[in-house]
């Protein structure tokens, strides 16, 4: 795809749609936006320029612009993304929806809340919960990701295992087409055949099929009693072989989550803070939830027990929010956690059918060990979703390359081979988009390519994403 340069010309007619505060030229007040959360260097690029509306018609103005003037647009969330997904790789101008960033409406009767594209998740879950509500999306990046940016990467998240991913809390979305059309598909009916389900056509897409700039997200009662266990075990076949036997126990928790041992040693260190059980070989995390405490207390030591039986060296129960909130900090400290470690690192995503986790933790510690590499791992195990992360530590450029390669190459055979997929929350981005490719049937590829002719021909929106 040929596009072209912004030029003076096409800066000043951006300023007379949005005034000069919110067209941004200057180098160094667009170095953020050259970047998301990949901490490789290989996956920046400065913008051309960067826009900020304040409102959907704005949007639409400077998408009509950029389709006739043949400019890329990165549409642009929080930058908290772990693909490169909002990165200018070709240029043009990065669109970001950090000043669209107000709770419309939050509708107690039909349950539902409306929210324009920049607020926090942490700012809707927060205005859900005082109203005695829970909006369910739960990805560790709440405090600064943006709603708008979870629907465009379908985030998962913690809860995930009982409430499911961003989809499932999506009930209808405001685009703008990558024409500049204004549509809306979806609101506050919970169900609607109407048509083709553009809504859930459009969560996950990206930003590479239009721009969301307004989101309806479905609310459910707040759970009444909440605890978590934190349970150690020596190493982490033992604690990961629990993982499907708690899934099938006929239970559902709310989350199920692991780290291995150089996760919880990394976590200390950030945290600056002994943990319990701190040398243990790994930990698996549970929360269970209800409206009945007999109930949640019933799951929770069904839990125990079977955990217990199979090999757990003690079972810790927090029933209160500061010894809830101290387990979860290590949890959710991953990231900043392991930068502690080695600030350039490849945090990978990958996902495979729960009883293949122990299998895929298995091919993890093989391929750690073949390229004499740390290889730490934490993540939500109860949907078969494992960050595993690799170490650059003190190589040099060259090394670090041929190395991530070497490795990605074979972890991503290996969780083909055991019926998984490279990607289940983080998305594709620009990162892995080869790779994506390469695990692609051509019918598969044809259907993907069609759809993104068909609603941008001019292949202005978040080029080089997803698709190669
Ligand atoms: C510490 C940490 C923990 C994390 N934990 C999780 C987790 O538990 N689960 C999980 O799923 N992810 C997690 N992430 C990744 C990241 O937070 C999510 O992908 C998040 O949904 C990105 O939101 P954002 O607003 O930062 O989007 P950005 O990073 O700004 O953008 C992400 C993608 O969405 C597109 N986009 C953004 N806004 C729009 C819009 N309005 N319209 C169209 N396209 C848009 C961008 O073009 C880009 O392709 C984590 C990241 C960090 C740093």
């Amino acid at each position: 795809m040929q596009f072209n340069k912004v030029t003076d010309k096409i800066v000043a007619e951006l300023i007379s749609i949005l005034g000069q505060a919110n067209v941004i030229v200057e180098a160094e007040k667009m170095e953020m936006y050259a970047k998301d959360e990949v901490s490789d260097r290989l996956w920046e690029k400065m913008p051309e320029v960067v826009v900020k509306p304040e409102n959907t018609q704005q949007v639409s103005e400077i998408v009509k612009l950029a389709n006739r003037e043949l400019i890329p647009i990165t549409p642009r969330g929080a930058g908290s993304g772990l693909a490169a997904g909002a990165v200018p790789l070709q240029g043009g101008m990065v669109l970001s929806l950090e000043k669209m960033n107000k709770i419309l409406d939050v509708d107690t009767e039909n349950l539902f809340m409306v929210c324009e594209p920049g607020v926090t998740t942490g700012e809707v879950q927060k205005t859900a919960k005082e109203q005695g509500l829970l909006y369910a999306g739960d990805p560790c990046s709440a405090d600064s990701s943006f709603i708008a940016g979870n629907v465009a990467t379908n985030a998962g998240g913690n809860k995930a295992v009982k409430y499911g991913v961003t989809s499932r809390h999506i009930y209808g979305l405001e685009i703008v087409m990558p024409d500049g059309e204004i549509v809306t598909f979806g609101g506050k009916n919970v169900k609607d055949v109407t048509g083709y389900d553009i809504v859930h056509l459009m969560v996950g897409s990206e930003g590479t099929l239009g721009i969301v700039t307004k989101v309806w997200l479905k609310l459910m009662p707040l759970p009444k009693y909440v605890a978590d266990l934190l349970i150690p075990f020596a190493d982490m076949q033992t604690a990961i072989k629990v993982v499907p036997k708690i899934m099938t126990a006929g239970i559902i928790p709310t989350c199920l989550e692991f780290m291995d041992s150089l996760s919880i040693k990394s976590a200390e260190m950030y945290l600056n803070k002994k943990l319990p059980y701190g040398d243990a070989g790994a930990y698996v995390i549970c929360e269970v939830d209800g409206t009945s405490e007999t109930q949640v207390q019933d799951d929770y030591e069904t839990i125990g027990k079977l955990a217990m039986e199979n090999g757990a060296l003690e079972v810790f129960v927090a029933d209160n929010m500061s010894t809830q909130e101290r387990i979860w900090k290590a949890r959710k400290c991953y990231a900043e956690a392991i930068r502690m470690i080695s600030p350039v690192y490849c945090m990978e995503d990958i996902v495979v059918p729960v009883s293949n986790i122990p299998k895929a933790i298995e091919a993890i510690e093989r391929i750690s060990a073949k390229y004499e590499c740390k290889i730490p791992s934490a993540g939500h195990a109860g949907d078969g979703n494992i960050h595993c992360t690799i170490l650059r530590e003190n190589r040099d450029d060259h090394e670090w390359h041929e190395l991530k390669d070497a490795v990605l190459e074979e972890l991503y055979e290996e969780v083909y081979a055991l019926g998984g997929n490279l990607s289940g929350e983080h998305g594709i981005g620009a990162k892995r988009a080869k790779a994506m490719d390469k695990h692609l049937t051509d019918a598969q590829r044809k259907v993907l390519v069609t759809i993104k002719k068909a609603l941008d021909p001019n292949g202005i929106m978040n080029p080089g994403k997803v698709l190669i």
